[in-house]
């Protein structure tokens, strides 16, 4: 059975897996990043985090956030990891080990790897959202992703929700992630209340207590999430859309008004069609390790 390192790449830590093709986890290694880094001393704990694991893998599969060049594969800047700058990851991974190397951004890792290892795998085509600190997207059909033109497609928390509405971390007003995100939730609670909340799950706390302005902005982020699902429905005619990320811990607080709201807008037939809620809880570096599970298959 061939067996894949998938590497999750995230702000404040570098976790990596051995992975066989059935999903199954062998081996796993973990580093946590300082908060000083550069070029060089980040890609030297890379290496070296991955290291132990490069026995027996047919290939290695990176995913961090953007945006990146897939092609080439560079980071080119991060918001998390100040510091690093045109990161060439994929170059020195491939030359460090001698094993290819296949880049993508964390959100089509996690779209992957729910395709091709969660609970909608079965299915011809999948839109993937991610539901965390932000909203990522992917879109995976017949087990190939769709990354657009040089890895930064699916951007589905970056499409406009609200006309001139709340500031966006991009820069740009209205974005759907400004009103369903942890970031969103905590944004606009702070903004009506001048409280600022710790983290989402206080926020859905006050949601199942009954506090109004947290159920308040609650329906209208899952609106304003429902009409971009629809958007990227009638775009794409996905067969299933995956709700995946640690915000649907609380799906039995949105999902079923979300759901309805985007079965009642997408045209009937395709509705007729569409499966569609949470998916598997798929690690991030099986997901990254799945790009060379799949890129081995085509
Ligand atoms: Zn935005």
């Amino acid at each position: 059975m061939k067996h894949a390192i998938g590497v999750d790449i995230g702000g404040g830590s570098i976790r990596v897996s051995l992975f066989d093709e059935t999903g199954n986890e062998l081996k796993s290694n973990h580093t946590k990043t300082p908060e000083h880094l550069n070029n060089d001393s980040f890609l030297k704990l890379l290496v070296e985090t991955i290291r132990p694991l490069k026995d027996g893998s047919i290939g290695i599969g990176v995913g961090s956030p953007g945006p990146l060049n897939n092609d080439t594969g560079v980071m080119l800047n991060s918001a998390n990891m100040v510091g690093l700058s045109n990161l060439p990851i994929k170059s020195v991974l491939e030359k460090e080990f001698s094993l290819p190397v296949f880049y993508e951004n964390d959100a089509n890792c996690a779209a992957l790897g729910e395709a091709i290892f969660g609970n909608y795998k079965q299915y011809e085509s999948q839109l993937i959202l991610t539901l965390g600190t932000g909203i990522g997207g992917g879109f995976v059909k017949q087990g190939q992703l769709y990354t657009g033109y040089l890895g930064n497609g699916i951007e589905i928390g970056h499409t406009t929700a609200v006309l001139d509405g709340a500031l966006c971390g991009c820069g740009v007003r209205g974005c759907v992630e400004s009103y369903f995100s942890t970031k969103g939730f905590l944004n606009r609670y702070k903004e009506k209340t001048n409280t600022l909340l710790p983290h989402a799950e206080a926020f859905f706390e006050l949601v199942k207590a009954g506090n109004k302005d947290a159920k308040n902005i609650l329906d209208f982020g899952t609106k304003t999430l429902a009409h971009a699902v629809r958007n990227a429905v009638q775009l794409l005619n996905p067969e299933a859309v995956v709700f995946v990320g640690g915000i649907t811990k609380s799906y039995d607080l949105f999902g079923g008004p979300l759901e309805k709201e985007i079965r009642e807008t997408i045209f009937s037939v395709l509705n007729e069609r569409l499966k569609m809620g949470p998916g598997g809880n798929i690690s991030g570096t099986l997901g990254a390790a799945s790009l060379v599970f799949v890129k081995e298959k085509f």
